[in-house]
C-alpha cells in the first residue's frame, strides 16, 4: 500500500470515509458510490477558451452537482474535495493528455478570502490531484486584486472583471513548460483565460484546464 492510502486508511479509522453525495459509509479506497457518480450529468460541449490549448470538465453545473460544489466549498471534511479530485484525475485519464503535464497549478484567492473560508478549495483539489497523478503542484498565479462577484455579470463583464486579475509568481519553474490549471467551476472561461494568459506570458508552452462542473452556454 502506498502513503497515500495508507494515509486515507489511518484517516478512516478516526473520520469514518463517507460519499460526499449521500453521506453513507464507504470503503476507505473509495471516493463515492457508484450509484451517485453514475447520477452526474456529462460536461457540456466545449467551445474553445482563449489562451487554453485543452479543457476537460467532469460533469455539468446543474441540479445535481451544486450541491456537491457547496459541500466543497464550504465543508472541511474533505470527502468532496477529494473526491472531485478524483473524478478530475479520470477525466484527465480518459482524455489521454495528463502525460503531456510537468506541473498542476491552481486559481488563488486572496489571503482575506482563505481566512473567511479556511481554506482555497481549488488548491486543495490541485494537490490532492498531484498525490493521485505523481505531477509536482506549484504555486504559479497569484492574484492581485478583488473582483466582483462574477454570477451577476454578462460575458463580456465577466471578461472585463477578471482583465489582469493574475500575476505570475515562480517564474523560473515556467519556462518551457506545461501547465494544468484547475479550478472548481468554470462559467464563460474568462478566469482560467486570463491565467492561462498570464502562465503563457511567463513562458508555459503549453496551458490546460480542468474543471469540477461547466456551465452550458450563457443564454
Ligand atoms: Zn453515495
Amino acid at each position: 500500500m502506498n502513503a497515500y492510502l495508507l494515509k486515507r486508511l489511518v484517516l478512516d479509522i478516526v473520520y469514518p470515509n463517507r460519499c460526499p453525495f449521500c453521506d453513507s459509509y464507504i470503503s476507505f479506497d473509495e471516493y463515492f458510490c457508484s450509484a451517485c457518480r453514475d447520477k452526474l450529468s456529462a460536461p457540456p460541449e466545449q467551445e474553445d477558451i482563449q489562451n487554453v490549448d485543452f479543457f476537460t470538465a467532469v460533469t455539468t453545473y446543474d441540479d445535481y452537482s451544486i450541491p456537491f460544489i457547496y459541500k466543497m466549498k464550504n465543508e472541511s471534511s474533505g470527502y468532496a474535495l477529494s473526491a472531485a479530485a478524483f473524478m478530475i484525475f479520470q477525466s484527465l485519464l480518459s482524455s489521454g493528455s495528463l502525460s503531456n503535464i510537468d506541473f498542476i497549478t491552481y486559481i488563488p484567492m486572496r489571503r482575506k478570502d482563505i481566512n473567511r473560508r479556511g481554506y482555497n478549495q481549488t488548491k486543495l483539489i490541485a494537490k490532492e490531484l498531484a498525490k493521485l497523478s505523481g505531477k509536482p503542484c506549484k504555486a504559479f498565479l497569484r492574484k492581485t486584486r478583488d473582483a466582483k462577484e462574477q454570477k451577476t455579470l454578462s460575458a463580456k463583464e465577466r471578461r472585463e472583471n477578471m482583465k489582469d486579475i493574475f500575476a505570475a509568481c515562480n517564474i523560473k519553474n515556467l519556462y518551457g513548460r506545461s501547465v494544468l490549471i484547475i479550478d472548481d467551476v468554470c462559467t464563460t472561461g474568462s478566469t482560467v483565460s486570463e491565467a492561462a494568459k498570464v502562465l503563457k506570458g511567463s513562458g508555459a508552452v503549453f496551458v490546460a484546464a480542468s474543471v469540477f462542473a461547466k456551465t452550458a452556454m450563457l443564454t
